[in-house]
Formats: structure tokens, C-alpha cells, sequence
């Protein structure tokens, strides 16, 4: 049986299906289970996820169960009907009658068959089945019954149950439309929208995925599309799911949260805070390899220069610069590249402010020592002077 649902109810549904297996289980029948056919979609601001149930089979003896008819106390009907079959519309404002005993009072239910062979509709009082039928119907029911009930509850936008809705939602769909607000207005942390009275990235994902009534996030969809999630979106987030997947997380709390959170196909509401950090986090890693492969590329041919204790100008590029406090105060790490790609580092004492990053220098030092630093050969040079200074 195949229904839709409010893919903001998907967990909702699961806990709901937990509860329904439990009561059917004495009636000893199998038990209800249900698959997603397909990712989210977005029909009318809201994002729907078609299921397929597994679990029951209308079907018994010669007869189909089409559905159940729930009286109200106005003498108007509730039809809950199986997917795929056709209530009769006539069985809307139907009254109590049995067509087994013949007998018309108040009946909370009456369920309706049809015989398969001569199509015929038969409507029945629930004490009746068993005497009509010829089995006890009333497990199937009552399932089923129960069934349309969970799924009403998670298939309408409108509808609230009566307990507090969990909200949940598939987590590529979620950070698919994170990653398109990042991209277009950045990304605000819970704890700084708090301090500057904003909305955080992950308010505005819940508000764009489940439908928002507020105007300005309403223009933020239309100026930036965000619902227009692309294949390119959607294997971003695969690359992202992907590297937290793998990520060291040793001793680290928050690496090894966001793993576990990550790799659940539906996140609850409460998570979705900690879930829209993914898509920062691993901005900031691809950067960071990125700035890796240009300094690697740039030091891979580095070589020593000049001989130890001999001083010597060089023209350089200031590439690094550093305040370090140490037990002897405050010293600063410079790092020099020369035309030739050659690494040169000093540990100046105290705070230097000479030098600017990316700025060309002719400098004059004395070469300390020829080392080797992760695996790049670099010349250690003291008493630096800078000469560009002196002639400007
Ligand atoms: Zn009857």
C-alpha cells in the first residue's frame, strides 16, 4: 500500500509504527513496516516523501477489505478507505445498518468488503464479521484502522496529534539546503544569532525546509532560490557525508557527535543545530588542504643556501609571521621563500614588525644552521637585518 507523507514526519511515523506493532501484536498478525520510494520533494513549500507499507493484505477469502466507516455523533461518517480501492460514495452518509443481521443502531465502526467475484459491496457491523465472513476480521481492522490514523497525522500539514510532534527530517535534504544558505548569505552559529539577535543558519534551514511564514525568509528563498537544490547541492553534501564519515575523531567530542549524528538517514529537530555545523567544518577542511597543496607546491624544491656561519643577503618573499610566547617572552617565527624557492626561517626576539606578508625584502642574515622541517630542507638564519628598510 502506497501512501505520502510529510517528509518532516518521517520519524514521527517510525515511533508511530513502533506503538501500532505493539498493540496488533495480539492479534498475532504481521507486523507493519513501511520504505521510502523515493528521496523528499517539494510540492507547494512543503516536502513530501512517498512510502510503501508492508504488513497487511486486505484480502480474506472472497472478500476485499475496502475500508472503515467512523461514526461521528452527528450521524456524518469518517471514511478511511485502502489506498487503491473506491469507497462508494454513497457509504459517506450511510447509517448504522448491518447487512448481516439487518439491523440498524449505533456502531462506533461498520467496515466495508466487497465480494470479488460479484463486485458487490457489503457493509458490516464489526460483531458480524466473524458470523459473515466466516473469520475473525477484527485484527485486520483494527490495524488498518489504526494505520490510516498514524499516517493521517504525518501526511497532513494541517494536522497536529495531541501529543508534541517530533520533527525529523532526511539529512541530505537538510544540508543540501543548508549548504545553499551558507553559500548565499554565509553561516551564522546558534550561539552568534543569540548575541547579535539574528537568525542562525540552522533556524532558517528548519524554516525553508518545513515552510515558514516569515516574510523574511521568504525573500531570502526567492533572492537565492534555496529551494532549488541542484545534483551539484545534493554531491557537495555526499563529499561532506562522505569526510565525516572517515574523519579521525579521536579525542575529539564534537567531531565524533557530528559523525554519529551524520549518519542517520532521518535527524531529529534537536540535532538540527549540531547537523547544519557539517557543511562549515567542511569548508574549513577543504580550504585548509587546499592551502596545504600551494605551500607544498611551493616548498617541494626548496634546497639549502649559503654555508653555516657566514653572513649573506638574500632576496626574498616574507611568507609567514608569527608571535610566539616563549619562557624566554615573546619572540616571533618569520618565514622567507627565495626566488629559487629556497625556505629560510628566523626566530627573531621579541615582536617584529618589519615585515609584511607577501612582501618582497632583500635581507642580510647569517646562516645558523641547514635543517630539514617536515621534510623540506630550510636554512636557519640569524641577525637578520632588513636592508630594504635601510635604503628606503
Ligand atoms: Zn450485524
Amino acid at each position: 500500500m502506497n501512501f505520502r507523507i510529510l517528509a518532516s514526519r518521517f520519524f514521527e511515523l517510525t515511533s508511530a509504527f513502533e506503538k501500532l506493532n505493539k498493540k496488533s501484536e495480539k492479534y498475532n498478525t504481521e507486523k507493519l513496516s513501511f520504505d521510502c520510494v523515493n528521496d523528499p520533494y517539494l510540492e507547494d513549500g512543503t516536502y513530501f516523501q512517498d512510502i510503501i507499507v508492508t504488513g497487511m493484505i486486505p484480502v480474506i477469502g472472497d472478500f476485499k477489505l475496502i475500508g472503515v466507516l467512523e461514526y461521528l455523533d452527528d450521524n456524518t461518517n469518517i471514511v478511511k478507505c485502502i489506498p487503491g480501492e473506491n469507497m462508494p460514495e454513497e457509504y459517506r452518509d450511510n447509517d448504522f445498518f448491518c447487512d448481516h443481521c439487518k439491523t440498524s443502531r449505533y456502531r462506533k465502526e461498520v467496515v466495508v468488503v466487497q465480494n470479488n467475484l460479484t463486485k458487490e459491496y457489503v457493509q458490516l457491523g464489526k460483531n458480524c464479521l466473524k458470523d459473515y465472513l466466516g473469520i475473525s476480521l477484527e485484527g485486520l481492522v483494527n490495524k488498518f484502522s489504526w494505520l490510516q490514523d498514524a499516517i493521517d497525522n504525518c501526511s497532513n500539514p494541517d494536522f497536529c496529534s495531541g501529543g508534541r510532534i517530533t520533527y525529523s527530517c532526511n539529512n541530505r535534504l537538510y544540508l543540501a539546503t543548508c549548504l545553499k544558505i551558507v553559500n548565499s548569505i554565509g553561516f551564522v552559529s546558534k550561539g552568534k544569532a543569540d548575541n547579535d539577535s539574528c537568525m542562525s543558519t540552522s533556524f532558517i534551514t528548519s524554516e525553508v525546509v518545513f515552510g515558514t511564514s516569515i516574510k523574511s525568509v521568504n525573500n531570502l528563498i526567492n533572492e537565492h532560490s534555496l529551494r532549488d537544490i541542484t545534483d551539484g547541492d545534493y554531491s557537495f553534501v555526499d563529499e561532506a557525508l562522505d569526510w565525516i564519515a572517515n574523519v579521525d575523531d579521536k579525542g575529539n567530542d564534537y567531531l565524533y557527535n557530528l559523525k554519529m549524528i551524520s549518519r542517520q538517514d532521518e535527524v531529529m529537530s534537536k540535532h538540527f543545530g549540531f547537523l547544519a555545523s557539517l557543511i562549515p567544518a567542511y569548508q574549513r577542511y577543504l580550504s585548509s588542504e587546499a592551502e596545504k597543496k600551494v605551500r607544498a607546491e611551493n616548498q617541494k624544491d626548496s634546497e639549502y643556501v649559503g654555508e653555516v656561519k657566514k653572513r649573506m643577503s638574500f632576496d626574498v618573499k616574507c611568507v609567514f609571521i608569527k608571535l610566539v610566547d616563549t619562557m624566554y617572552g615573546t619572540s616571533t617565527v618569520l618565514k622567507f621563500i627565495d626566488k629559487d624557492g629556497n625556505n629560510l626561517v628566523w626566530f627573531g626576539s621579541g615582536a617584529i614588525t618589519d615585515y609584511d606578508l607577501n612582501e618582497e625584502y632583500t635581507i642580510k642574515g647569517t646562516v645558523k644552521k641547514h635543517e630539514t622541517y617536515n621534510g623540506i630542507k630550510q636554512t636557519q638564519i640569524n641577525r637578520v637585518k632588513n636592508e630594504s628598510l635601510a635604503t628606503a
